[in-house]
This record gives C-alpha cells, structure tokens and sequence, in this order.
C-alpha cells in the first residue's frame, strides 16, 4: 500500500526505485541515459517502470528531470543536457505506462525527499544543491516547494559565475555549474590529464593511459582512496561550491544548505573546502548566523525518493489518467 516508482533523469544516468510513504527504497534499477531522443528516454522509463511493477503494486510514478518544467507539471520546457524542447512528457508517458504520472524538475524532488525524510527536516527555509552533470537547486520554504512564476525557479547552475568562462549547454558562458558540477571536476581532470603532469599518474593508470575516459566519478573515487591529485581537483571544486552558496546567501538566507547529487559521494573532501570559501565569501561575515552547509542524509538516491513522494502527495487530488 502507498509505493510508488520515483526516477531520477540526469545526463548520465537514469535511476528508478520503489518507494514507500517513509521515503524507503524497496527496490532499485537503472540504466545509462540513452542518446538524444526523446522517444529513447520514454522508452528506457517504460522499461524501468515494468521491471519495477513485476513485485510490488504501484499506484502512482514521478519523474525527476533534469529540465524546466511548467507550473501544470505537463510539460518540459527545455533542457541543457537532453533533447527536451516542450515536450509533453507527462502525457506521452501517461499513454505508455497507463498510469498516472507526475513530473518534477530532479533538483525540486532532492529538495523535497531531503525536507521530509532527510537532512533538511524541520529547516524552514532549506535550499537544497544537486551536483552531477551539472548544478540543480531548488527551495522549501515552509513546508512549500519554492517553483517560481512559471515553475523554472531554482536554476541556480546557470548564474554566471564567470563572465566569459567556459561555454554551458545552456548556451551561456561561466556558468556556476561549469565550475562546481561533476562534469566540472571531470573536465578540469582531463586537462591535468592530458598535460602530462607527473601528479596525474594516478588518474592516467585508472583509466589505462587515456586522458579522455577521466569522469568525475573516478576522480571522486581516486581521492577518496587518496590520491593527491584528484583531492585537489575537488577541493578546487568545493571552492567555486562555497563561493556560489555565498552568493544564494546573499539573496536568499537559508537555514541549511543541503549537497546532493552523484558527487556528494565526495563528502568532507568536497564540502570541507565548500564551507571555507563559503566563509570567506558570505557578504556580512561575522555579523549573521551562518547557514549550516550538509550532505543530502539520503545521498544521490534523494530525487529518485522525492520524485516518487510528491507523485503520492499530488496525485491524490487528480482524477483518473487520460
Ligand atoms: C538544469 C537543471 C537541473 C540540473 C541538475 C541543470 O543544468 O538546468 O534543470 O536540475 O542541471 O540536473
Ligand atoms: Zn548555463
């Protein structure tokens, strides 16, 4: 009684889960995130939802995208890292699976499992940061998902951090998310890679000598085993994380700041340098409480959990699906 399938659409990975009404996880699957298409990703999310089903009666599912999607939950609007351009892909989906569908943006869904089961319960005013292919955010304000006038607020990874800086998918240059997402630390490993320095042997020999497979995964994992190098490149990262949540300070005056998305594995060997430059950073330092700066308590699985949550909590109000 009350499960419900909640998937996870990032750039890279696509990850679904059985859930019950205490946010846990009963079952998992995944899968890559498939080409361009928007046809393909329909298609690996009715694959998902049908393995999932085959042990446990489900009664509703929620998608966490990484896209804008409109205030009605219908559409997505666009997307930096896939095909979306306003794609109706709640009804698309509603016809294939037959079942009730309910879409959120991936970062709203972390923001919102962390509120209710996580690390930002009781926090009146949470702002909560995916970090993976790129930067996700989103904000609870009492209670209340934050959605902005048409639904796209919170898209914190695409303030320019940097005038001129790396291009973003987004079309822009120096956006946050090119500096603290990643695929912000799995490029900048790259290019220590390719240059040939000594300090990148470790890096080189996990990927047999080709600078070109170096994913900000496997620098996560060679610096939590210790390598020198890949701490550096994250503690390079954790610095453009401290300095932007600076920033989100500033206008918005969180309580907690909660980290999630694939690269909160990192833990302390990110978010120890995020919590210095923060510090160094926050306007009126010394004169303010602080937010607290943490890592998501239910780790990247957050907007699988909250996906499937707020398609129970929304879907109690709709009727059938058309
Ligand atoms: C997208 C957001 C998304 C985030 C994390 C950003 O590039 O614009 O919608 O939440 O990546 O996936
Ligand atoms: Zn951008």
């Amino acid at each position: 009684r009350g499960l419900a399938i909640g998937i996870d659409i990032g750039g890279t990975k696509v990850a679904a889960g059985v859930v019950d009404a205490q946010g846990n996880v009963l079952q998992r699957a995944r899968r890559a995130t498939p080409g361009t298409q928007p046809r393909e990703v329909e298609h690996v999310i009715a694959e998902l939802v049908a393995e999932l089903s085959e042990d446990h009666r489900v009664s509703s599912v929620g998608i966490g995208a990484a896209g804008w999607m409109d205030l009605d939950g219908a559409t997505v609007l666009f997307s930096p890292h896939l095909a979306w351009r306003n794609e109706p892909l709640r009804d698309n989906l509603e016809k294939l699976l037959r079942r009730r569908v309910y879409l959120s943006n991936d970062a709203d869904a972390a923001a919102w499992a962390e509120w209710r089961f996580g690390a930002g319960r009781r926090e009146s005013r949470l702002v909560c940061i995916t970090l993976g292919t790129g930067i996700g955010g989103a904000m609870v304000v009492s209670g209340h998902l934050e959605r902005g006038r048409y639904g796209v607020a919170g898209e914190f990874g695409h303030q320019v951090i940097v005038p001129g800086g790396h291009r973003c998918e987004c079309g822009n240059r120096g956006c946050w998310e090119q500096y603290a997402s990643g695929n912000a630390l799995g490029r900048e490993a790259r290019e220590l890679a390719r240059a040939n320095s000594p300090v990148a042997q470790e890096l080189l020999r996990a990927v047999g000598g080709d600078p070109e497979r170096i994913t900000g995964a496997i620098v996560t994992e060679l610096a939590r085993a210790g390598d020198a190098a890949s701490r550096e490149l994250l503690e390079d990262v954790g610095e453009w994380l401290g300095l932007g949540l600076a920033n989100l300070a500033a206008a918005l005056d969180p309580g907690t700041f909660v980290i999630g998305g694939g690269l909160c594995d990192a833990g302390e060997l990110l978010l120890a340098p995020a919590r210095r430059s923060f510090a160094r950073n926050l306007t009126g330092r010394g004169f303010r409480p602080p937010a607290r700066i943490v890592r998501a308590a239910l780790g990247p699985e957050a907007g699988l959990i909250g996906a499937a949550d707020l398609s129970r909590v929304h879907l109690r109000s709709r009727g059938p699906a058309r």
